[in-house]
């Protein structure tokens, strides 16, 4: 699909266009961040958002909703085929919408919810003071071990046996490793807890089949449709048919009014897309990218947290560089490598600043980047991370690093 602009404002469309070219003059290692594919960006673009259609296929509070209905139906079918789930909500606009409602279809304001530290890589939506989550529900925090940075299932178990919690929420911003879900049902069923697995970043590798499934361990699984999944903006619930009603209601008319049809017609495109042998392909490649990142770090002397990866981005130690991840996310903005400052579990330096940056693979793979171009990658990490930036020297380290970027053909 072209990137035309919207000449009708042109302030607007020079601001679309300027944000294009940030984009493709650079080399875009954001974890959560992917390019959506053409087919979805097209059905966005379709004006279906304009319909109203507040409620649930075949039960709606508008007229005129017989085709929305049908194409809810298909997101829904779809999903529930790619996802071998028996119930699934296609509505929340986001990935945060959809927490909100896994709490609300589970939990009273007041409860005990487990969950882990925003630190180690829990979400806002877990528990944090600043979100509604953390105001009205109790939160107890659970953490990766020191010694291996991995999760501590006895430490998880002890402390839901102790506090009871209503919910156990597992899933992360930036734990790069398998989850036990028969491990998290049991202690879940151990202390009478519901088991809500928040796999917004993963749900793209479920899909793809390089990421074990929560499905059926779970009693809810809340996912982001805009991350590795490539669909629009959104998130969606998965659940078992007991919770059905549960679910729905918690979305409508709890959390939301009318849901934007143009985004389930990109869901329902999403998920097509995700069945098909090339979308699989594309989280294998993904993954081995990310792998293969970590490697060619590794060979430089940068450590990530829990020591690898199994999904499509990692975490960096940067420890070696005497820096923090706000000095390295600079560092590398100013030779065009976009990435996040991140934080380590046990981190010595306030969040605000952190020791780390996250890495992903996602957009380079959409790019077409593969493996044998990881190591060429990690040199220019390495090497922008190295030294502070020279405003002063335009011909210096990080506009050389910036020019090889530009130049550079994946092989
Ligand atoms: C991205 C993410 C979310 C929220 O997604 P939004 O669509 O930005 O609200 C929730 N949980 C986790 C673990 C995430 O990584």
């Amino acid at each position: 699909m072209s990137d035309a602009p919207v000449i009708a404002d042109p302030a607007v469309a020079d601001l679309i266009d300027r944000e294009h070219r940030r984009r493709a003059g650079g080399l875009q290692l954001l974890a959560a961040e992917t390019p959506p594919s053409d087919a979805v960006r097209a059905t966005l673009a379709s004006g279906l958002g304009a319909k109203y259609a507040e409620g649930y296929p075949g039960a709606r509070y508008h007229g005129g909703c017989e085709i929305v209905d049908e194409i809810e139906e298909l997101a829904i079918a779809r999903a529930v085929d790619l996802f071998d789930a028996q119930v699934v909500d296609v509505q929340p606009h986001s990935g945060s919408a959809a927490n909100l409602a896994a709490l609300a279809a589970f939990a009273q304001p007041g409860d005990p919810i487990l969950a882990l530290r925003l630190a180690h890589g829990g979400h806002q939506t877990h528990g944090s003071r600043a979100n509604f989550s953390g105001r009205w529900f109790q939160p107890i925090p659970y953490s990766v071990r020191r010694s291996d940075e991995l999760l501590d299932y006895d430490e998880i178990r002890d402390l839901a046996l102790l506090h009871r919690p209503r919910v156990l929420v597992v899933g992360s911003t930036s734990y790069t490793r398998p989850l036990d879900y028969s491990a998290l049902r049991a202690i879940a069923d151990e202390a009478e807890a519901v088991l809500w697995v928040d796999a917004a970043q993963i749900g793209g590798l479920i899909a793809g089949g390089v990421a074990t499934s929560p499905v059926g361990h779970a009693d809810v699984v809340t996912i982001a449709t805009h991350k590795v999944l490539r669909g629009p903006r959104g998130g969606a619930i998965l659940a078992p048919e007991r919770h059905r009603d549960a679910v729905r209601k918690a979305v409508f008319p709890f959390a939301q009014g009318g849901p934007a049809m143009d985004a389930v017609a990109a869901k329902a495109v999403a998920f097509g897309e995700a069945g098909t042998p090339g979308f699989a392909a594309y989280t294998a490649r993904t993954v081995a990218n990310a792998r293969a990142l970590v490697a060619a770090l590794a060979t430089h002397d940068v450590r990530v947290v829990s020591g690898g990866t199994d999904t499509h981005f990692a975490v960096a130690d940067l420890s070696r560089f005497e820096i923090s991840g706000v000095e390295g996310q600079a560092r590398l903005a100013a030779a065009g490598i976009v990435v996040d400052k991140a934080v380590l579990p046990f981190d010595p330096r306030p969040v605000v600043e952190g020791s780390a940056i996250r890495l992903g693979t996602v957009s380079l793979t959409v790019d077409g980047w593969r493996e044998t171009d990881m190591a060429t990658v990690a040199e220019w990490i390495v090497d922008a991370l190295s030294a502070p930036v020279d405003t002063s020297d335009s011909s210096g380290r990080h506009s050389r690093i910036r020019a090889a970027i530009t130049d550079f053909r994946p092989r």
